[in-house]
């Protein structure tokens, strides 16, 4: 494994470097460098984006928050405004990994990570090695995905993505020839299913530069819960990110479900918002919610799991 490592010092510099083959952004290299050991990334040359002015930056205004893509996963977890206004995604982000990830970790890599499957990880020849089956479904997938919506049965990695699911964030990308997307979280992974290749839907080339919480996001009643197997750190057996907005509104995502964050279907989230739930009427939202799920043999535990976390949320939002 060897490439080349550049620090940009403008965004600029970054785009015109990013918009040659075969070069990444980087920034902790959490992800980057295991992947690339894993023969899952093979980059001529990275790019280093931590020294972009404002890509540290975490700006409150009137409009709501913009988190630079190079804000570390700890800054987030301990930030005083957003535990104030967005508790829910200080504590995803409190409950990633290590001290030590959370340290070097970014949220614009953590939300491009790949997943975490072993078999993937390990060069099998599934899906998102280019082949032509997912190796877990008869195999080891006690930690695998419930969400049948495609091939393959890796879950998404990321605890932040799901709360910034729930909270309608947005992330904004450039690119070297002027385009400027704007997608929400639902967005960023849509197509995961379609194309095993890649999780997040971004072009070679482009770069995420920040994201955004809307304000009227903020507030309000918020719950996060991350169940692991082991309390030290681990990735989310389950997760679920549940906010009653001031206006009375409710999101909810899962996470640990599926290849992408989960979101509630909205007609639940109209329930929950309506109030006034009894116990006998969440019981039989959150069977409807996971109606559909499709376990593997072995982690039909996810379903009882999932929906007794999913049960959790809905009480909180309704007490
Ligand atoms: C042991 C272990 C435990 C972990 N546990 C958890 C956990 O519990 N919860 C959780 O959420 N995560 C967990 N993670 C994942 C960890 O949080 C991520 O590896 C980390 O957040 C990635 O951030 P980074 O800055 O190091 O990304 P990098 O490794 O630098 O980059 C990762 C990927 O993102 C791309 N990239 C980076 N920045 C940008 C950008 N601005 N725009 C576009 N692409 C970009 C890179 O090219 C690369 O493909 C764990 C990882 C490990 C190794």
């Amino acid at each position: 494994m060897t490439f080349t490592y550049h620090i940009a010092d403008s965004r600029a510099d970054a785009l015109q470097r990013l918009s040659a083959a075969k070069t990444l952004p980087v920034a902790g290299g959490t992800d980057l460098v295991p992947c690339a050991e894993e023969g899952i990334l093979s980059p001529a040359a990275v790019v280093d984006i931590r020294r972009i002015p404002g890509f540290r930056d975490v700006s409150v205004g009137p409009q709501g928050v913009t988190i630079g893509a190079a804000v570390t996963i700890a800054s987030l977890a301990t930030h005083a405004e957003l535990r104030a206004q967005y508790p829910m995604l200080a504590e995803a982000c409190a409950s990633v990994g290590t001290p030590a990830l959370r340290n070097s970790g970014t949220i614009g890599g953590n939300l491009v990570q790949r997943h975490h499957c072993w078999y993937f990880r390990r060069g099998v020849g599934c899906f998102k090695r280019g082949g032509t089956q997912c190796a877990a479904v008869d195999g080891e997938h006690q930690y695998h995905g419930i969400v049948a919506d495609g091939t393959c049965r890796a879950v998404h990695p990321s605890d932040p993505a799901v709360a910034l699911l729930a909270l309608d964030a947005q992330v904004e990308i450039f690119r070297e020839d002027g385009r400027v997307r704007m997608l929400d979280i639902a967005a960023l992974y849509d197509g995961a299913s379609r194309d095993p290749l890649k999780e997040a839907q971004l072009d070679d080339g482009e770069l995420i530069v920040a994201v955004h919480l809307p304000i009227a996001a903020a507030n309000g009643r918020q719950h996060w819960e991350k169940v692991m197997q082991r309390g030290a750190w681990d990735f989310a057996l389950v997760s679920v990110a549940a906010c009653r907005r001031s206006d009375g509104s409710v999101r909810m995502a899962m996470g640990g479900l599926g290849l992408a964050p989960w979101r509630v279907p909205d007609s639940i989230e109209e329930d929950v918002a309506s109030g006034g739930l009894d116990e006998d009427s969440i019981d039989a939202l959150v069977e409807r919610a996971f109606y559909d799920m499709e376990p593997l043999a072995g982690n039909a535990y996810k379903r009882v799991m999932g929906q007794g976390v999913l049960k959790r949320a809905i009480t909180a939002l309704d007490a």
